[in-house]
């Protein structure tokens, strides 16, 4: 096995004094989800950003197909960054109200114009075909490609921005409470699309959630964080092992009630 994603000891603290993480590291290898589980408060949006290097940490390393991100240049933490997408709790957030769907759902490939995801090779050169595909690809009506925003329902919204994601086929994706703004059925809808979508592709994903079923749902493994510490880890079907952590155990039967 082969990690795509490994990182040590990541430590961060706020200038409020916060101490956000402390020495986390985790790995995600080829094709594998890992879920992230923990109470709000934990850590896990801070893990996620410090992943993405959207956030800098104090301490730690960050190695994307073995390539040390926390030490490449700008230039080469570009080339390296569309292996990497990130898929957030608010997909209002993440879409511009001012683009139409499809200019929101091409603008990683309109940036990274020499991308040509294998399942784009025969429309590249065209680029509404490219986003009609790759609405295809997510469930959404391509009567959205001209839409705002504004037009889509939240699980729609969501469906754009995983298109967005997967359109330069990342080999990673981090997933931050992405079904938390939904209902329970588009919950339910979202997370199969995600499965779908890691199989058919055979991409790796980093799944972070409160939601201790959400995780369950999707995860090979799981880390249980509280307090900017991993606590347990282990494979989902051990999860109900009477040899849980007692915090994960407690998680557990939040969600059991
Ligand atoms: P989670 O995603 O598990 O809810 P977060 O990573 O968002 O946890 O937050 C972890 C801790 O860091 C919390 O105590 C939170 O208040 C604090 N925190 C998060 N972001 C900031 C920030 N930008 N400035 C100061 N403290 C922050
Ligand atoms: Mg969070």
């Amino acid at each position: 096995m082969t990690d795509v994603l490994a990182a040590y000891n990541l430590t961060k603290a706020y200038s409020s004094g916060c101490q956000a993480l402390k020495g986390l590291s985790l790995s995600v290898q080829k094709g594998e989800c890992v879920g992230l589980v923990g109470e709000s408060g934990s850590g896990k949006s801070t893990l996620a950003r410090c992943l993405l290097l959207l956030e800098k940490m104090d301490e730690g390393a960050v190695f994307l197909h073995g390539q040390p991100l926390h030490l490449l240049g700008k230039k080469a933490l570009r080339n390296m960054r569309r292996h990497m997408q990130a898929v957030f709790q608010h997909p209002a957030a993440a879409l511009n109200p001012r683009l139409k769907i499809i200019d929101s759902v091409m603008e990683a490939l309109d940036v990274y114009r020499d991308a040509c995801p294998s399942y784009l090779r025969d429309v590249r050169e065209q680029r509404e075909q490219c986003a009609k595909r790759l609405f295809d690809m997510v469930g959404l009506e391509s009567r959205f490609l001209y839409s705002y925003p504004h037009e889509l329902s939240g699980g729609q919204k969501q469906r754009a921005v995983i298109a967005r994601a997967i359109s330069i086929q990342p080999s990673f994706i981090v997933f931050d409470e992405p079904t938390a703004s939904l209902d329970m059925y588009t919950q339910g809808q979202i997370l199969a699309l995600l499965k779908e979508l890691q199989r058919q592709l055979g991409l790796s994903y980093l799944f972070i959630s409160h939601d201790v079923s959400a995780v369950c749902a999707l995860s090979d493994r799981i880390m249980v964080m509280k307090e900017g510490r991993a606590v347990d880890h282990f494979f989902t079907e051990d999860i109900f092992s009477p040899e849980r952590h007692p915090y994960t155990q407690k998680l557990v039967n939040l969600f059991a009630q």
